[in-house]
């Protein structure tokens, strides 16, 4: 998971960062509202942590911007004011959280966990397709070329992580954060072990492979078609 942090505050966006950094998060910080936009943009980040009062773009600017660039990244708002109308502004501006500063960190962590649990906007469709694979997120159905397969709750889990996120690596780790619990403390292997079993019902018997494994990165769903 990886997660931005648009701060001119240095103190403030240091503790941010390395409290993130603690709980195993990967933390970029940009210290203006320009930079963070850049960031934003360049980087696919799984939550933005946006300051309001910022130098060069405001954080009302950069959350526009990225709204307008169609990027579906979850954003928490971060201000000093505590104004009602401020708060409606930005929700309806795109944002999807709001923390009044002085906070403690953890009710930020508490709230970043919350963002990543919520798919973004595009994520929110009721069919998934990657080449002749469809997923009706509504029954909870995957069918292959038009064939049923069934699957156990914890392979679908996988599968619809897999495919929301098809042609990007994702590491163990990441799959671990999304489809098993924060109490979830076994071995990483639990992942190769469902990958295995997924494998044999989506991939065993059809010439496309879908699942590929990145050797020592992680697992890829193949979203080229043919
Ligand atoms: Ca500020």
């Amino acid at each position: 998971m990886r997660i931005l942090i648009v701060e001119d505050e240095e103190k403030l966006a240091d503790i941010i960062a390395r409290s993130l950094k603690a709980e195993g998060f990967a933390v970029d910080v940009a210290g203006d509202g320009a930079q963070g936009l850049e960031l934003a943009i360049a980087y696919a980040y799984d939550v933005i942590i946006l300051d309001i009062m910022l130098p060069r773009l405001s954080g009302t600017e950069v959350l526009e911007a990225i709204r307008q660039k169609n990027r579906q990244v979850p954003i928490l708002m971060l201000t000093a004011r505590d104004a009602v109308a401020d708060k409606v502004k930005h929700l309806s501006a795109g944002a999807d959280d709001y923390l009044t500063k002085p906070f403690a960190f953890l009710e930020l962590l508490v709230r970043v966990r919350a963002l990543l649990r919520r798919a973004p906007v595009q994520q929110r469709a009721d069919t998934i397709t990657v080449a002749d694979m469809e997923i009706d997120r509504l029954s909870r159905q995957v069918k292959r070329a038009g064939r049923r397969i069934d699957l156990s709750a914890k392979e679908y889990a996988l599968m619809e992580y897999l495919a929301l996120n098809a042609g990007r690596v994702l590491s163990r780790n990441m799959i671990i954060e999304h489809v098993w619990d924060q109490s979830f403390e076994g071995l990483t292997n639990i992942v190769d072990v469902y990958i295995r079993q997924l494998r044999g019902k989506i991939d065993d018997g059809y010439d496309l492979k879908l699942i590929k494994t990145m050797r020592g990165a992680g697992y890829v769903l193949n979203d080229e078609a043919g």
